[in-house]
């Protein structure tokens, strides 16, 4: 009989791992939050300025949105009850789909679950083994997941740097099937893709050209469809996605491009074919948001004053903002404990901001990363510098 009772291996494994992150202060633990009128949010029963949301144009809390995803709900019901392509295809999918292609000025577009879901499902689904992904070393996660799902072989650049790019497509046979794929604003460091350089080198060596605007929908061009649209390159671009969770204020992802690839991605797309659909709370949201963020330009205005001004005085402090130049500016603090103490000292002074550790980021380039919205007041974001650069000083950061 055995005496002692043995740890299965597995747990012994998975124990360890766990320690280790402990260890080198990467272990993630959840915080309740709850949200007091924006941009204020309780945090363990303190109130807290909120620098910490993608919640940019204040979509998320604004009662048009609510009561369109109450209507829904009368309307359509709780669920979707089946994927789309059996019986969950309720009305309101059709409607958004009309307004998301008229304010993307595209041919075709598919609503997906999420921005998540969306690139793992697109790039996996165009991609295959013989093929070849050229993806931003700074693009989302999920980018890099739908590419090892994909089997597609994958290299990648130097952040927006074009003439790795270049070199990388120079080498690979031109009869290869290619995607260049990158974030048109980047989550970590709230600087820009070269739009215009990726478009001329997906000509020149016959790739195809995937954006992400996830943190562009909503906030860039004349009437937020981003930032491809900013700078007219959308019908350059043959996949954009963007997703509805960020400045749309909800839930949910967008592709568009032309019929026959929005049709591919109805026919082969397993996280669409095998998913359900979303309830129908989520598409009211995202018929509004869509009409809103077309109605609505003051508050991109808004978002761009608050942001420039956000930066220019960190800057101004003396803090490495990464080359930001959008609503997402990060502070390099350097060694993950020390953006975990500077992240716990903005708490107790009653700001929210999140510490972003490896490997979200590169090793020693833990920060702080704060994100403005259309929502802020100034005097509370002249504050909120007031105290970050106090921190900064006595932690030797600045
Ligand atoms: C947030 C984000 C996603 C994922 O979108 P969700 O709707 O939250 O799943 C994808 N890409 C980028 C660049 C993002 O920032």
């Amino acid at each position: 009989m055995h005496s002692e009772k043995q740890l299965p291996c597995w747990e012994e494994k998975i124990k360890k791992e766990l320690a280790y992150l402990e260890e080198i202060s990467q272990k993630r633990e959840l915080v309740s939050t709850e949200f007091a009128e924006q941009p204020w949010l309780m945090i363990n029963g303190c109130r807290m300025l909120n620098l910490a949301s993608n919640n940019y144009l204040g979509y998320a809390g604004d009662e048009r949105l609510k009561k369109a995803m109450v209507d829904a709900v009368h309307t359509y019901g709780a669920g979707a009850t089946a994927s789309r392509l059996i019986i969950g295809n309720h009305p309101l999918y059709e409607q958004v789909e009309q307004a998301l292609v008229n304010w993307k000025k595209a041919e075709a577009g598919l609503i997906i679950n999420s921005g998540y879901n969306a690139n793992l499902g697109i790039i996996s689904t165009l991609l295959s083994r013989n093929d070849i992904i050229y993806s931003d070393k700074l693009n989302h996660a999920s980018i890099v997941d739908g590419a090892l799902l994909s089997r597609a072989k994958h290299l990648r650049y130097r952040h927006n740097d074009l003439d790795h790019l270049e070199a990388l497509l120079k080498k690979s046979s031109m009869e290869a099937r290619k995607l260049i794929v990158t974030d048109t604003v980047f989550s970590m460091d709230g600087d820009f893709a070269y739009l215009e350089d990726l478009v001329r080198l997906k000509e020149r060596y016959n790739a195809m050209l995937m954006t992400d605007e996830a943190h562009g929908s909503g906030i860039y061009g004349k009437n937020g469809e981003g930032y491809a649209g900013h700078l007219h390159l959308q019908s350059k671009i043959d996949i954009q996605m963007g997703t509805f969770s960020k400045a749309l204020g909800s839930f949910g992802a967008y592709v568009v491009g032309k019929k026959w690839l929005i049709d591919y991605l109805k026919n082969r797309m397993r996280g669409f074919i095998y998913s359900t659909a979303l309830p129908p709370a989520i598409l009211g949201a995202m018929k509004t948001a869509i009409e809103l963020v077309q109605q609505e330009p003051e508050r991109r205005s808004l978002l761009q004053t608050h942001s420039e001004h956000f930066r220019k005085e960190l800057t101004y402090y003396g803090f490495n903002i990464c080359g930001s130049r959008s609503q997402i500016v990060p502070i390099v603090i350097g060694e993950n404990e020390k953006a975990m103490e500077f992240a716990t000292r903005l708490q107790k002074e009653g700001i929210a901001a999140i510490a972003v550790r490896p490997p979200t980021v590169p090793e020693n380039e833990a920060r702080i990363r704060f994100t403005v919205t259309a929502l802020h007041d100034k005097k509370d974001l002249d504050w909120a510098v007031e105290k970050v650069s106090i921190i900064g000083k006595e932690m030797g950061v600045i």
